[in-house]
């Protein structure tokens, strides 16, 4: 059975029932139009907590002005029929007051982690996400909660603010889960017409590549270059594609410790992200 929460005392109540069994609970945050890469975070949450949570909420704070936060796909009712059969524990959909209440004013700064790639694109992006993740995560007062690598980026600094802020719960990361070409799954792939959609490819064929050819010694700048070039070529407007030390994203000019490449590029009016590793150079 999925029980379907919206009020955050109720939420604490049922937390509070669970761990006084005994039972630890996972958490999985997400703004909904869920697919199964989400899915993916409710099971291997369920393999590490005896009950797991997810919450569907759209945070305005982590959207830009300008940004598709009127248009982001809201379906509660399919989100719903998918926890059910994935076995998850308890829906939490909160309304925006529940969240935000009145007066709420707190804001987080994640510091320069936040300044970078998503961050320098995506002013005030990650301060909104790391605000809701940490109320979120209060509100439930989860044992572990689970975010994807595809938002790699994010993950870095939410485990950051939960390393910072002391907060009492352990940050796991889980594979991105790909569609059988290597489209990495994301709520934003119902914008992409079917066109679109098989351009996209090229965005992960690139980073396979990448992950391939960079640790065999090729040139990183010329590289990278070709990849953005070839991305292009594809029709898509380039935000970034960058080679970053996996666990600071600062520029990686060599090879020497692990690796992550980052891009994100607009086709259309849809703008994709995704990632990989880079092993070290053999
Ligand atoms: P979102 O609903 O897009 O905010 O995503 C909620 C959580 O699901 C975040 O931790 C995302 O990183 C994760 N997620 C989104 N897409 C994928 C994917 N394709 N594979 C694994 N995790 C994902």
């Amino acid at each position: 059975m999925t029980l379907v929460v919206s009020d955050s005392a109720a939420l604490r109540q049922q937390v509070s029932a669970w761990r006084a069994a005994g039972e630890t609970v996972g958490f999985i945050p997400t703004m909904g139009a869920l697919h199964a890469g989400h899915i993916a975070l409710v099971r291997q949450a369920q393999t590490e907590c005896r009950r797991t949570i997810a919450s569907i909420f759209v945070n305005p704070k982590q959207f830009g002005p300008h940004e598709d936060f009127n248009r982001y796909p809201r379906q509660l009712e399919q989100d719903l029929m998918q926890l059910v059969d994935a076995g998850c524990d308890l829906l939490f959909a909160p309304p925006v007051e529940t969240v935000y209440p009145p007066g709420f004013s707190t804001a987080i700064d994640p510091g320069p982690l936040a300044t970078v790639l998503e961050g320098a694109i995506r002013p005030g992006h990650f301060s909104g996400v790391a605000t809701v993740v940490t109320r979120l995560l209060m509100l439930a007062a989860p044992d572990q909660a689970f975010f994807g690598e595809k938002d790699y980026q994010q993950l870095l600094i939410i485990k950051q603010t939960v390393r910072d802020l002391a907060l009492p719960v352990i940050i796991k990361g889980v594979p991105t889960v790909r569609d059988r070409n290597g489209l990495a799954l994301s709520s934003r792939n119902a914008y992409l017409s079917p066109e679109e959609r098989a351009r996209a490819l090229i965005l992960s064929a690139t980073l396979r590549q990448l992950a391939a050819i960079l640790p065999t010694g090729a040139d990183i700048p010329a590289t990278l270059q070709k990849a953005r070039d070839q991305i292009a070529a594809n029709g898509f407007t380039l935000d970034y594609l960058e080679l970053c030390d996996a666990a600071t994203l600062a520029p990686a000019a060599m090879l020497n410790a692990p690796a992550r490449i980052l891009v994100a590029a607009k086709i259309g009016n849809t703008r994709l992200i995704d990632n990989m590793a880079v092993p070290p150079a053999a």
